[in-house]
């Protein structure tokens, strides 16, 4: 009862799981046009997420809703889009809520594969509620299409023969998670959704399941999650990535997860050097379901309400940081408050840089990462002598070449998930900079470990 008055916001769901397992598509496949929404009930696309807003959402879920007692309370939902889950594992970031629930995509035909487990560990590492969507149930031999229906309707109308083989499959699914310390169910079978992970079998291909995929996830938000979703005042965001925007100069990348950002606000910023005070000149997202990629014009907002993604424009971002926190300053958040709150995350970082300044040069795509790099050092006990967030730059060779003339060993770059400049690549070259790069953090802690076995033999 008390929950009713209460007004939810959207919760944000991370889509998850093996290479080729089928994120892509089933988001696709979520975003896909829904006929006779007006404008408002449009699906959006924003800054690395996909916004479904309420009608859009009911239309999506009406044909296992339809006859039931479930009813609707969430304004909608945020799908963040990740490319890997390197690059979502690594904000963690203190204070939001960047997944409320996640969904591990697993490709029917073939289990359980390498990063299926990695997304596992890192969802049992970080307590997050996930569900499994078993992709590619279209793929079964002689299975017998209805599109965009839901899993019940659709699998009465399959033979023993297609019944047996999907059995088959999904016993194997609810086996490995068991192995993984999880129980697990088929959705419409979970005797206690607290206690067993709901497999819903899918096909993004031709949208089978769906449906109670997006029921389950509303539900389950509902119950769940109705005290977390409880829609407040206070600012919870995200800095997901720093770009240049032609005609904007640097802007920062969002998810905010809860709270109203408008136009004006005086915001405070994580920086690595410090907290960045600006006032917020323009809140941006992409047009309506158009591909980041495509060159499109932005629209502008006055406001905007979590959970959202949006590209925010202000003077002085240069030096914000992605994996930090956005903070608002207002009657309820003085600025010395929000200056220390949003460096809370980066102080313990900057005390692992050595005091001399002598020591490797780490640089990393964001704050998690680079705490990663930092602790995998610390316990190499390597000195680290300074540290970078984003693209590699002349300055950052040029910081790390200063090594050569005291331990030339340490005249090394080790970068995870960024960028080279050309220029600064070339530097390295000129100057005999050691550069590790790599996009796996495993790749890049080997690597090291090979060189200064090397070097010390
Ligand atoms: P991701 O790497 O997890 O994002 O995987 P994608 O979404 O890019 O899908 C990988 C491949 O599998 C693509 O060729 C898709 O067309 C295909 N695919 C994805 N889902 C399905 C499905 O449900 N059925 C079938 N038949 N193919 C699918
Ligand atoms: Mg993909």
């Amino acid at each position: 009862e008390a929950a009713e008055s209460n007004e939810l916001r959207s919760p944000i769901f991370v889509v998850l799981g093996h290479v080729d397992a089928g994120k892509t598509k089933t988001l696709d496949k979520i975003r896909q046009s829904n006929v006779a929404a007006g404008e408002h009930g449009r699906i959006t696309q924003q800054i690395g997420a996909t916004y479904i807003p309420r009608d859009a959402l009911e239309q999506k879920i009406a044909a296992v809703a339809r006859g039931s007692d479930f009813k609707l309370r969430l304004p909608g939902l945020l799908m963040i889009d990740t490319p890997g889950h390197e690059s979502f594992s690594n904000l963690r970031s203190r204070g939001s809520d960047l997944c409320n629930i996640a969904i591990l995509v697993v490709n029917m035909t073939s289990g359980f594969e390498p990063q299926t487990f990695e997304s596992i560990r890192m969802l049992k590492e970080r307590r997050i509620p996930f569900v499994v969507a078993m992709n590619k149930i279209d793929r079964l031999y002689d299975w017998k299409t209805t599109p965009d229906a839901g899993f019940a309707a659709t699998f009465a109308k399959q033979t023993k023969n297609v019944r047996q083989e999907f059995d088959g499959h999904l016993k194997r699914v609810i086996l490995q998670l068991s192995e993984e310390g999880f129980n697990a169910s088929l959705f419409n079978e979970n005797p206690d959704e607290r206690k067993y992970i709901s497999v819903v079998p899918i096909s993004a291909m031709t949208g089978e399941g769906i449906p109670d995929l997006l029921l389950l996830l509303s539900r389950l938000s509902q119950q769940m999650m109705a005290e977390k979703l409880t829609f407040q005042e206070n600012i919870e965001a995200t800095i997901l990535e720093v770009k240049m925007l032609e005609g904007q100069g640097t802007t920062i990348d969002v998810i905010l997860s809860n709270g109203t950002l408008r136009e004006g606000d005086r915001i405070v910023v994580c920086g690595l050097n410090g907290p960045i005070v600006t006032s917020i000149r323009s809140l941006l997202t992409p047009e309506p379901l158009k591909e980041m990629r495509v060159k499109t014009p932005f629209i502008h907002h006055s406001e905007v309400k979590g959970a959202m993604g949006v590209k925010i424009a202000a003077q002085d971002l240069e030096g914000a940081v992605a994996g930090g926190r956005v903070l608002v300053i207002n009657e309820r958040m003085s600025e010395e408050q929000a200056k220390r709150e949003v460096m809370a995350d980066v102080s313990h970082l900057l005390e692992l840089i050595s005091s001399t300044g002598r020591g490797v040069h780490v640089q990393a795509s964001t704050l998690g990462s680079l705490e990663a790099l930092l602790e995998f050092l610390r316990q190499m006990k390597i000195p680290v002598g300074s540290v970078a967030i984003g693209t590699i730059f002349k300055k950052d060779v040029i910081r790390a070449s200063i090594m050569l003339e005291h331990q030339k060993e340490y005249a090394t770059m080790l970068c995870f998930d960024v960028k080279i400049d050309r220029e600064a690549e070339a530097l390295t070259k000129e100057l005999g900079v050691r550069v590790f790069s790599a996009n796996v953090i495993y790749h890049l802690f080997d690597a090291f470990t090979a060189y200064m076995k090397e070097l010390e033999s």
